[in-house]
C-alpha cells in the first residue's frame, strides 16, 4: 500500500528544505501531483492535501474529471491539435505549448468558450530528439508569432530535463531555462507574462527548485511506480 498522504508530506518537506538551502520562500513553489494512470479514488486522497494535479493525456482528463474533488488540472503532456476542444474548459494551465498550429487552435477554442487560456511554452533545453518542445533558439520567434492571438496567454516556460543517473548533470538545463525566463520577462512582450517556471519531476525537483522553479510536477514520488498496463 502506497502511503499517498505521507508521500505528499515528505515531498512538501523536501520542497521546504530545497527552498531553505537557497533562501527562497516555500510558498513560491507549487506542487503539482502528477496523476497519470492513477485512479480517481487515489487522486482524491491526494487532493485532500494539494490543489493542483497534472495529467498528460486528454483521454484521462476526460475520463476522470467528473469524479474528482475540486482541483486545478494541468495539462502537462503532448497535446494533439484535434483534441484541444475536449479540454479547453477543463484545465487551468497547458504546459505543453510547442507549435503555432496548437496555439491557433487553443486560441480559437478559448474564444468559443469566451475564456482566455493560460499556457506555458515547452522548451527542449537539452535538444533531445525524443522530446517535444521548442529549442531555446526558436522561443523568441514563436513568442512573436502568437502576439496577435487574443484568447491565449503565455504565462511562463516548461521543460522536461533529460534523465541522468547523476542528477547534478541536469542542473545546467534548469539554469539555462531560468535565464531565458528572466530575459523574456525583461522584454515586456504582449500576450506574455513570465510568471511560472515549470521544471522538476520526482528525480530532479530539488535541483530545479534550487535553480528557480516555481511549479514542480511529481508523480512517482507520490503514488509510486506507475503501472502502464492497466
Ligand atoms: C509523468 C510526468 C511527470 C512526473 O514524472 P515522475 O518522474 O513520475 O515524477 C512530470 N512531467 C511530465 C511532463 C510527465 O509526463
Amino acid at each position: 500500500m502506497i502511503r499517498i498522504k505521507e508521500n505528499i508530506e515528505y515531498t512538501k518537506n523536501e520542497i521546504k528544505e530545497a527552498c531553505n538551502k537557497v533562501g527562497r520562500d516555500p510558498k513560491e513553489v507549487t506542487l503539482i501531483v502528477v496523476s497519470k494512470t492513477i485512479d480517481t479514488n487515489r487522486i482524491n486522497i491526494a487532493i485532500e492535501e494539494v490543489e493542483d494535479i497534472g495529467e498528460n493525456k486528454v483521454q484521462e482528463i476526460m475520463d476522470k474529471h467528473q469524479e474528482l474533488s475540486p482541483v486545478n488540472i494541468h495539462m502537462i503532456g503532448h497535446l494533439q491539435t484535434n483534441k484541444v476542444k475536449y479540454i479547453i474548459d477543463k484545465v487551468k494551465l497547458i504546459h505543453s505549448l510547442d507549435r503555432l498550429s496548437l496555439a491557433k487552435e487553443i486560441d480559437k477554442r478559448a474564444k468559443s468558450h469566451d475564456l482566455i487560456m493560460d499556457t506555458l511554452v515547452q522548451v527542449n533545453v537539452a535538444n533531445e530528439s525524443t522530446k517535444f518542445g521548442l529549442s531555446c533558439e526558436e522561443v523568441y520567434s514563436f513568442l512573436n508569432e502568437i502576439q496577435s492571438l487574443e484568447n491565449i496567454r503565455v504565462k511562463g516556460l516548461m521543460t522536461v530535463a533529460p534523465f541522468d543517473e547523476d542528477v547534478e548533470n541536469v542542473r545546467k538545463y534548469f539554469k539555462r531555462l531560468k535565464e531565458m525566463f528572466e530575459e523574456i520577462k525583461g522584454k515586456n512582450l504582449s500576450n506574455v507574462e513570465m510568471k511560472y517556471l515549470s521544471m522538476g519531476m520526482t528525480n530532479d525537483y530539488k535541483i530545479a527548485i534550487e535553480e528557480g522553479s516555481n511549479l514542480i510536477r511529481v508523480g512517482t514520488g507520490i503514488f509510486g511506480y506507475r503501472n502502464y498496463t492497466k
